[in-house]
């Protein structure tokens, strides 16, 4: 109750960072610092270092690094059981590469994120309404690259609507979505970090007594890296691939605070992405946006870019 509260006084759109734990990985010589602190009695803040200089940065939510999966759903949790009263719901990741999104949306195996959780949670809501209520939950999947669409059920062009029976069921389909996106990836370098991967659950409900309807929808969308290459004297397809990310992030960013605001003109077609979820992101809808950073020192400028993002459509 607390966050649909929460979620009526926001005008419906959370932001919420996530801060990506320092992995043995990430441990080189160089700017392996943290600069990034957050603040035990305030989980709504964090504090970036910079140049000698913190700025403090104030979201719905921060995730420190210790945060589990299981804590990042429980904030998702009441968006994902609105859809199946009717609602639109969009859950984005957003942030550099390595920063942790696809770890987010889709975790590993010890460890599912997000998309899974939230596919395992509708199929036990639906379980305990069936007195009253039939549904039926139909998911696809698209890749967004260079402004192209891909399907990644079916591999053709356009998307198409699969049913599905059960989370079993689903858990398969999930493995093709993957599958096809490695697939499409070798063709080209680190081709994941510059689409945008979309997974979208359809869930049509009918009463039982009433015969009334209701769709509801979730898309929990993997977004692109944001970091900006082109910064760095990238040139031909690199140059192109990088202007579509950041045109396509920029217009996400614009409909959102279009959406915060007063206006009545929203950007939607802008870029594919904010074209394809028109009917998701906008008025009386539900949106959460979890910005991931890293807290390291050479990551710092992604990452005051990332936050800016966030204060933006925050
Ligand atoms: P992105 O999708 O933003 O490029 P990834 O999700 O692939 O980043 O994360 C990069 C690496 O860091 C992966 O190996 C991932 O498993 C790991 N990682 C990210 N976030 C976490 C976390 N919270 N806990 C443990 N490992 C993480
Ligand atoms: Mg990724």
């Amino acid at each position: 109750k607390y966050h649909e509260q929460l979620v009526e006084l926001k005008g419906n759109i959370r932001v919420l960072c996530r801060v990506k734990p320092v992995l043995k990985e990430d441990q080189q010589d160089e700017g392996q610092a943290v600069v990034v602190t957050t603040d035990p009695n305030n989980e709504s803040a964090l504090t970036v270092m910079s140049k000698g200089k913190g700025r403090t940065f104030e979201l719905d939510k921060v995730f420190h690094p210790q945060a589990t999966q299981d804590e990042v759903f429980q904030e998702i949790e009441p968006l994902v059981t609105s859809c199946i009263d009717g609602y639109h719901v969009c859950i984005f990741a957003y942030g550099q590469t390595g920063s942790g999104k696809t770890y987010t949306m889709e975790g590993t195996v010890e460890n599912p994120g997000i998309n899974q959780r939230a596919l395992k949670h509708l199929f036990s809501e639906i379980e305990d309404r069936k007195d009253m209520w039939s549904y039926s939950i139909s998911v696809s999947s698209v890749e967004i690259y260079n402004e192209i669409l891909r399907d990644l059920l079916t591999a053709r062009s356009w998307a198409q609507g699969h049913e599905v029976r059960s989370f079993q069921h689903i858990k398969k389909i999930l493995a093709v979505a993957r599958r096809n996106r490695i697939t499409f990836g070798t063709q080209m370098n680190q081709h994941s970090s510059r689409s945008h991967a979309l997974l979208t659950i359809t869930v049509l409900g009918t009463d039982l007594a009433t015969g009334a309807k209701t769709t509801g929808k979730l898309n929990l969308v993997d977004l692109a890296g944001s970091e900006r290459v082109w910064k760095s004297g990238a040139e031909g397809e690199r140059l192109k691939e990088a202007q579509n990310i950041n045109r396509s992030l920029l217009a996400l960013g614009d409909v959102i605070q279009a959406l915060r605001g007063r206006q009545t003109h929203i950007p939607f077609r802008n870029s594919r992405l904010t074209y394809l979820l028109q009917d998701s992101l906008g008025k009386g809808n539900k949106t959460a946006m979890v910005v991931q950073i890293s807290s390291l020192e050479r990551n710092v400028g992604e990452t005051l870019c990332s936050l800016k993002f966030a204060q933006r459509v925050c």
